[in-house]
Parts: C-alpha cells; structure tokens; sequence
C-alpha cells in the first residue's frame, strides 16, 4: 500500500476538482479519484457547450435549500468574481450573455483544461476510471476500497454530483455514503427540467412543437419571466426550467403567454377601432399565428370582434394572460439539469463543509442540499463550496 494521502476526493466534476486544487495548494497531498474515464462530462456539455460558468448575480435568492441561509458563506468566501479572475488568468475570452450569465466565447474544454491544469500545479494525483467499493472510518481518518487499490486519508471529500443524467456517471454514490454514516438526506427529485403533459394539452403541445415565446410562468409565489418552447412532450424553455423546480406533482402552473400586453385591454380597444375584425386576427398581432390559431381552436372562440360578448371575450383573454396548466410530471433524470435535495444542510458546517457528526469527512457541490436556478448558478456553488472545503480538509 502506498504512504497515506491528506485528502481523497471521490468525484472529478466542478466541485471535486476545484477542491482537490485548492488543498493542494496548501500543500496537502491531494488524490482525486473517479469511475468515468472522462472527468467532467457535466462541463463539457453544459451551456450548449460554451458552459455558463457563473452569474454574477449569485445570492442565496438563487438558490433552493431547506436551509435558505447555509449557502451565504461559501459564496462569500468564493464569489463569481473569484471565478472570473481565475478564467481571465488563464486567458479564456468570456461574455455576458444575459441576465449575469457568464459563458465561455470558445468552448467549455477550455474550462476543463484550466481546471486540469491548476490540478497539475497543485499536484493533485488524478485517478480515473476508478470505482470506490468501500468508505469506512479508522481511528485517524478514512479508508477507501477500490477497485484497484486501498488507501488512507485524514480527509475524505464526496463530490459525486446529482442523479441527472446518469449516462454520463450520475450515480447515487454521495448519498449512500452520507447514509451510511447516519447523515440525513432530503428527498431528491429532478430540477430545472422539462415539463410534460397527457391527452389533450399533450397534442396541442406536439402540434406546437418547435415554437417559442416570451413567457410569465408562475407556480405559487415563483415566477419567472424567459423563454417557454412547445415540445413533442410538453414544454420546456428557460421559463418552464426555472419553475419545474418549484413545480411539485399534482400543482398547477399558470402561463401569461404575452406578459406585456394586457389581452382584454387590447381586444377591448380592437372592438372599438376594427370591430369587424376577427377576433383570431387580432389574436395574431400580440403571439405568432400557429399559437393563437391553437388557443382559439382549443376555447372554440371564433368570429368577430363585434359579435363576441365580453364574456368570451374575457374567457380568450385569460388563455393568454393566465393560461392554467396541470403538468403531468416532468423528463426525469434523464434530462434535468440538476437534482433537488441532496445532503441535508443541517449535518454540515456552511465555513467548510465538513460533516458535524464525522471530522474529516465533507460533502460538497450538487450532492448538497443546494440548488441553483438556470444561469451559472450551479457551478458557482460547485466552485464555491469546493473552494472553501479545500482551505480546511
Ligand atoms: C446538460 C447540463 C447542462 C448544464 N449546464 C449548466 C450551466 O451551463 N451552468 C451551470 O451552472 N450548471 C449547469 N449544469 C449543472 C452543473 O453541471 C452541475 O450542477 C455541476 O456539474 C455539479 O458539480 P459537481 O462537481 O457537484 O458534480 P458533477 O459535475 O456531476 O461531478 C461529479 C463527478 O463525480 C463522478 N462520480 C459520480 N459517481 C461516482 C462514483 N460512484 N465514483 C467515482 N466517481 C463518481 C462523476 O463521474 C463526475 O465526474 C448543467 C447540467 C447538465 C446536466
């Protein structure tokens, strides 16, 4: 067997490789070890390829946590700016594409290399394809099995991510481990997914495919203000990302499909300058004509703007301004970008991740009860919690 290291981290994605870099930087000996043979497969896809790596409008707001609160002082320690300053000094051309969002100009390998290459700095020891079979607890640290080896550690950080997207290596090793050693561990369920629908709602959906509008969708209290895309399944879009994780099976969602015309307002104001207009056409002039040939096909409301009560007239409007929609589940894992839930707060220090019940052992990045909304927001607090568990393991 060979000398102990300081620190093992299982799991080479964001949060495990910015931690395996900043406690090798402190000088610890640092193994970085995971089963796929390609590390950070979540990277490389994301943000359509360019990775969206930050906002710089993170703030516990953009987060979902039984614990609101436990995300602030990670992402004090660690800020989007950090980031930034450590993307510029490798080089790598960045933009802010909208709403903070932070993207690559090239490609998100670029990421990928910066972060392999500060491993390399630190001289951190990367070990892929490698299968953990074993955690325990010994009297001065940790033992991991492998399936090639066994080694000692003070140390031990789990950073194997979420469920999503298992055919890139999501597994649900981080929350086994965590309840093995007794840790609670909150529901999960798939985040910022797309939604789908049954029988009716789901063929006009289909029909609809492909078109996109500018959309209010609102679930309780939440709402966002983006895209909204019709798909072969239901909906999708910013919008619907967004809000599915605020969405929980059985509730409704309501759409405002034009949030910045008041529909009523504009019919009313129509029935007095074209009155002889038909009201699908008038329809047309505030969303693309394939939608509002579906909506008044769906309410049957048809003929012209003098002949239609303001009865009916109110009933189409409120399938424009307050579309109510009862989903039927969302894609799963299959295509969420994100899983909900995770290691429950309450069983870690938010300064540095460590466990309260077990010294040493650490949980960071997804497999943490902390979600981000669509934008950067994820890997900020992949970044951000790696960073602060690598000043203390
Ligand atoms: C399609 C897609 C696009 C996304 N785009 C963005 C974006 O643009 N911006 C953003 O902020 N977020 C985005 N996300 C979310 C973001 O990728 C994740 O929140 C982030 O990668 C989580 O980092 P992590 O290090 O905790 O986990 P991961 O990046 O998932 O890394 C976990 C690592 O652990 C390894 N592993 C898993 N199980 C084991 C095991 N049993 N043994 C050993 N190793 C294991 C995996 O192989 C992986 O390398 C996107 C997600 C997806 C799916």
């Amino acid at each position: 067997m060979k000398a102990p290291y300081d620190v093992i981290v299982i799991g080479a994605g964001a949060a495990g490789m910015m931690c395996a870099i900043e406690a090798g930087k402190r000088g610890r000996r640092v193994w970085l070890v995971d089963h796929a043979e390609k590390i950070a497969e979540k990277i490389r896809i994301s943000g359509g390829g360019r990775c969206n790596f930050t906002n710089i409008h993170a703030s516990p707001e953009t987060f979902l946590s039984a614990n609101p609160h436990f995300c602030k002082s990670a992402l004090k320690q660690y800020t989007p700016q950090d980031f930034m300053a450590l993307v510029k000094k490798h080089g790598i051309a960045f933009h802010e594409k909208k709403l903070g969002q932070m993207f690559c100009d090239e490609s998100a390998q670029q990421i990928i290399d910066m972060l392999l290459t500060e491993c390399r700095e630190a001289q951190v020891t990367l070990e892929t394809q490698t299968s953990v079979t074993a955690v325990e607890k010994t009297t001065s640290g940790y033992t991991i099995k492998t399936t090639k080896e066994e080694q000692n550690c003070a140390s031990l950080v789990i950073a194997t991510g979420g469920l999503s997207i298992p055919k890139i290596g999501a597994t649900k090793f981080g929350y086994d481990v965590a309840r093995k050693f007794g840790l609670n561990v909150i529901k999960t369920r798939p985040g910022l997914v797309p939604l789908t629908f049954q029988s009716a709602l789901l063929e006009r959906c289909k029909a609809l495919s492909g078109l996109s509008v500018d959309a209010t969708v609102t679930c309780g209290k939440k709402s966002f203000s983006e895209g909204l895309l019709f798909t072969h399944r239901g909906l999708s879009g910013p919008s619907i990302l967004q809000i599915s994780s605020y969405w929980n099976e059985g509730e409704e969602i309501v759409i405002n499909l034009s949030p910045g015309i008041d529909a009523l307002a504009f019919f009313k104001e129509r029935k007095q300058s074209q009155p002889k207009q038909d009201i699908q056409t008038a329809l047309s002039h505030i969303l693309p004509n394939r939608l509002a040939q579906s909506i008044c096909a769906d309410t049957e409301i048809t003929g012209r703007l003098a002949d239609l009560p303001e009865r009916i007239i109110s009933k189409l409007s409120d399938s424009v301004n307050r579309w109510s929609v009862k989903p039927g589940g969302s894609e799963g894992y299959r295509t969420a970008e994100v899983t909900l839930g995770g290691v429950d707060t309450a069983e870690l220090s938010s300064k540095t991740m460590e466990t309260n019940a077990h010294p040493g052992l650490y949980f960071i990045g997804e497999v943490v009860d902390v979600t981000g909304h669509l934008g950067g927001f994820n890997f900020q607090w992949a970044w951000s919690s790696g960073y602060v568990a690598g000043q203390y393991v």
